[in-house]
């Protein structure tokens, strides 16, 4: 019997992060650089990681800007 999983998840977890100058345009929270892991899961087995910055607003979790341009992620 052949098990075929076409399950594939990408997650994207916060590492760690700072106060930064500037506001969230959609809450008007403080922002923060944080350090984001993105990590694509094919069948649970983490395949592709990726660390990269972004300003992330700390009140609602907006991404305000990332430091890498998120298409040319993999799949
Ligand atoms: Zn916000």
């Amino acid at each position: 019997m052949v098990f075929f999983c076409f399950l594939v998840d990408t997650r994207e977890m916060v590492r760690s992060s700072k106060p930064a100058a500037g506001i969230c345009s959609r809450c008007g929270g403080g922002a923060s650089v944080a350090d984001m892991e993105t990590a694509t899961r094919f069948c649970y087995v983490p395949v592709y990681r990726r660390t990269w910055r972004a300003i992330i607003c700390t009140f609602c979790g907006a991404l305000l800007k990332s430091y890498y341009r998120r298409h040319l992620r993999r799949p």
